[in-house]
């Protein structure tokens, strides 16, 4: 077949020519053949006619006249090639003469034709003027056509030859001629080919035909803007192989992870940041589930085969496990990669490495919380503070009154905590507190928010709690903190506490309103011997408010200076001299004094008398005279607060104290613990100075210890054994004993209540020093200039 597939154009066009030269030459030389074979054959018969024309009036004569002469006429007529037999029979059939020669078979062109019979007979009917004489055929022989037919092919033969190669050689040149222009086209197509684009510069011949000429145009043409497009596509190239260099740097490069997932969740790209973030070498981790490096299940799940559609894409943090074990948290933002059909084909993302960012918002957060609690809770009991418990104490009043449920505040005060401090320490206190704060704060009766608002004291807010539930709820802490034992050095301390409840809104609605009506059931708890629970009822609630609201006009009295010295004169009994002046507190209602009796012990009981005694020494010794001996009144329950010693001893170095003869009159309503605290304190104190004087000697809480530990210069009998000395023999015992005692540690005394002449008379023989009363002068107002010229013999 390859003949049939020449190589080059100029061939093919040869060939396809030459092939239709051939047909149409063929059909050419056929048609001739058939045309003269056709005539030959046409021919053949009518000579056969006009041969049976011709001789059969001969032959019809021979008959007749001589038919001896038939064979001799008849035989010669056999010598002529186009005849191969003649067959002569008379009217009935006998045969007259027969005679054939050898004759070949009809050409197998003529076999082509209908009309070519194989052996042609012409016959014609022999006649006379008197009838048919019988009949005559001339069998007519092939070899004359046959002959002519062989002639006829070879001509054609040589005409088909000939008309051939004349064609073929036009063809030749009519070929060349139009192929001719195509070559340097071939030329500048193999230099463009070989990328020589500087010879795309074509001159066609002027002999070129207009589609060749088109055709150089349209190559040129064409070759310009490949070449065109070429450089551009290599300058595109250029930038790109730049482009994709800056991309790898970058990637190289990049801090954060580039991560690319399969459909299956398979790893199928990572950039170094990878390795120097877990340490894992991209090569081995290349075609690994990338959720095997995920800690966590919920985190693995995003990336199981067929799930990735589900995934974050921004803001996702996962946790992954370093190659040497350690945690490292990771964002991720994804962007989706999706196939043809829209289908989920995998992801890539970027990794941010947020474990040191995650660590230090969480030290920021612990830090904030530690911050946020220090300044909620206690430092040493870790319940709530009393800034805290306020702002509680509103918020879930309101949010449960609102509701229509009750609040119930119990506040726990621990008994006799100063005593423990002072006795056993700090720390020990420290220990009840803590202690006390965490059986509270753990107290199973009823949760609940625990803060501790005083030096001693704790609130506890129970929500939607009724009156008896609290109660309930009170008796049971209480027995809860009796349980609490701490363990001393030698023996155990038991706790013992004070509570007081109120319930909102049954005794009050407002913050302020609770924590008075809590306050008034503790005072009461309190006032009723002490480690008992109180609920703030009417009666109690009335009786105490009361004392409340005296405290509150005692407390509004300091702050409007209504609180006033007033002044009472010690006398040296024997030479009726004036010797010092005892300040007495007086609190002014309307025009009216307000005896120091009425309002200090309330001042106590409710904390106030400290900045009373400030006050009112303040006042005293601004007031009066710097040569005036003052005898000021304190109570040792002040010194239970710590700043107190400091405040006094700021008070006695100030300048309106300086040089002056200060007595410190020291009386309690309750006992003391003279704890190594307190002596020391009352050393420094005394160190400035001044003297001390034993107040209500041989009444109340005082007894023989305070004169050795606090070891006054004074020791004041107290006015009830003088008021009735002169009736009263055992007051008269008393007194002498009293005084003894005194003289015993070197202290003078000093009689109170004198009110008439013979009781001194009385106090002089039995040594007493010093007196005061109202036989001299009741005490009177500082405002009162009468006082200092009194005479008073
Ligand atoms: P005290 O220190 O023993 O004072 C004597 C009290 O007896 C005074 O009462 C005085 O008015 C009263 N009195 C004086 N002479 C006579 C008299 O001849 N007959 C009678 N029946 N009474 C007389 P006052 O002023 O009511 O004081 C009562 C107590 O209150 C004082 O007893 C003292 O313990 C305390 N007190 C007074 N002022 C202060 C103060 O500024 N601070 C402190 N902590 N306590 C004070
Ligand atoms: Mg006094
Ligand atoms: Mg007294």
């Amino acid at each position: 077949m390859k003949l049939f597939q020449p190589r080059t154009l100029h061939k093919r066009i040869m060939l396809a020519i030459a092939l239709l030269q051939l047909v149409v030459v063929g059909l050419f030389a056929i048609y001739l053949l058939i045309q003269q074979v056709g005539n030959e054959i046409t021919s053949r018969q009518v000579l056969g006619h006009k041969m049976i024309g011709i001789t059969a009036p001969a032959v019809s004569h021979l008959i007749r006249h001589d038919p001896a002469g038939i064979s001799g006429y008849l035989g010669a007529m056999l010598g002529d090639r186009a005849v191969a037999g003649i067959t002569v029979k008379d009217r009935d059939g006998k045969t007259l003469f027969l005679q054939r020669k050898e004759s070949g078979d009809l050409h197998p062109v003529a076999g082509w034709f209908k009309a070519a019979e194989p052996h042609p007979k012409i016959s014609a009917e022999l006649r006379s003027e008197h009838g048919s004489l019988g009949l005559m055929t001339i069998e007519l022989s092939n070899d004359l056509l046959n002959e002519k037919i062989r002639g006829l092919l070879n001509d054609v033969s040589y005409l088909f030859m000939l008309l051939l190669g004349v064609d073929l050689i036009a063809i030749q040149l009519l070929v060349k001629s139009v192929m001719a222009p195509l070559t340097p086209l071939a030329a500048m197509a193999r230099e463009v080919s070989q990328g020589n684009w500087e010879k795309t510069v074509l001159t066609t011949e002027d002999g070129a035909s207009d589609e060749v000429r088109n055709l150089s145009d349209a190559f040129i043409e064409s070759a310009k803007t490949m070449k065109r497009q070429i450089r551009e596509l290599e300058k595109t190239r250029a930038q790109l192989a730049e482009n994709e260099l800056k991309l790898r740097n970058l990637v190289d490069n990049m801090q954060e992870v580039l991560l690319e997932v399969d459909q299956n969740g398979l790893v199928t790209f990572l950039n170094p940041a990878w390795e120097a973030l877990t340490g894992y070498a991209a090569e081995t981790t290349l075609h690994r589930p990338f959720a095997e490096f995920l800690t966590q299940p919920r985190h693995k799940a995003y990336f199981e085969a067929g799930r990735l559609e589900h995934i974050p894409l921004t803001e996702l943090q996962l946790e992954l496990r370093a190659h040497d074990g350690r945690p490292v948290w990771m964002q991720m933002s994804t962007s989706l990669q999706r196939d043809d059909t829209g289908a989920v084909s995998g992801l890539i993302s970027t990794l941010e490495d947020i474990t040191e960012t995650l660590h230090l918002q969480e030290l920021q957060h612990q830090h904030e919380q530690d911050l946020y609690r220090l300044t909620i809770t206690d430092p040493l009991t870790g319940v709530y503070n009393r800034r805290h418990f306020d702002e509680l104490l509103e918020n879930l009043l309101h949010m449960n009154l609102h509701k229509g449920h009750p609040l119930a505040l119990v506040i726990v005060d621990i008994d006799g905590f100063k005593f423990i401090n002072d006795t056993y320490g700090h720390p020990v206190g420290d220990e009840v507190l803590r202690t006390v704060a965490t059986s509270l704060r753990n107290n199973k009766h009823q949760g609940g928010a625990v803060a501790r608002i005083a030096g001693d004291e704790f609130a506890l807010l129970l929500q939607n709690v009724n009156e008896m539930d609290a109660e309930r709820i009170g008796h049971m802490i209480h027995e809860d903190l009796n349980r609490i034992v701490i363990p001393l050095p030698v023996g155990q301390l038991t706790v013992q506490t004070s509570i007081g409840i109120a319930i909102a809104p049954v005794h009050g609605k407002l913050p302020q309103d609770l924590v008075r009506a809590a306050d008034v059931a503790l005072y009461h708890a309190k006032k009723s011997g002490r480690n008992r629970v109180d609920t703030l009822t009417r009666e109690r609630g009335e009786a105490i408010m009361d004392i409340f609201s005296q405290g509150f006009e005692v407390r509004n009295a300091i702050i409007a200076g209504l609180i006033l010295p007033f002044m009472q004169p010690i006398v040296d009994l024997k030479t009726r001299k004036i010797f010092a002046y005892e300040v007495l507190t007086r609190m002014r209602r309307g025009d009216a004094f307000v005896p120091a009796d009425d309002f200090i012990p309330i001042a106590e009981d409710l904390g106030l008398i400290r900045e009373m005694d400030l006050f009112v020494i303040g006042q005293a010794l601004k007031m009066i005279p710097k040569n005036v001996h003052l005898f000021v009144n304190i109570s040792l329950s002040s010194f239970y607060a710590p700043e107190f010693a400091q405040q006094l001893r700021d008070l006695l170095n100030s300048p309106v104290a300086r040089g002056r003869s200060i007595t410190l009159e020291f009386t309690e309503r309750e006992t003391v613990e003279m704890s190594r605290e307190f002596i020391q304190l009352f050393d420094e104190i005394r160190a400035g100075s001044c003297n001390v004087a034993l107040d209500d000697f041989g009444v109340g809480y005082s007894t023989y210890s305070y004169l050795r530990v606090l070891r006054p210069e004074f020791v004041k009998i107290d006015g009830s054994f003088v008021l009735k000395l002169k009736e009263n023999q055992e007051d008269v015992k008393i007194v002498e004993q009293i005084r003894e005692l005194a003289h015993i540690i070197g202290a003078h005394t000093i009689a109170e209540h004198i009110e008439d002449e013979e009781t001194i008379a009385m106090l002089v023989k039995m040594g007493v020093d010093y007196g005061q009363g109202y036989f001299f002068s009741k005490p009177v107002n500082v405002d009162d200039k009468h006082w200092l010229t009194a005479d008073l013999a």
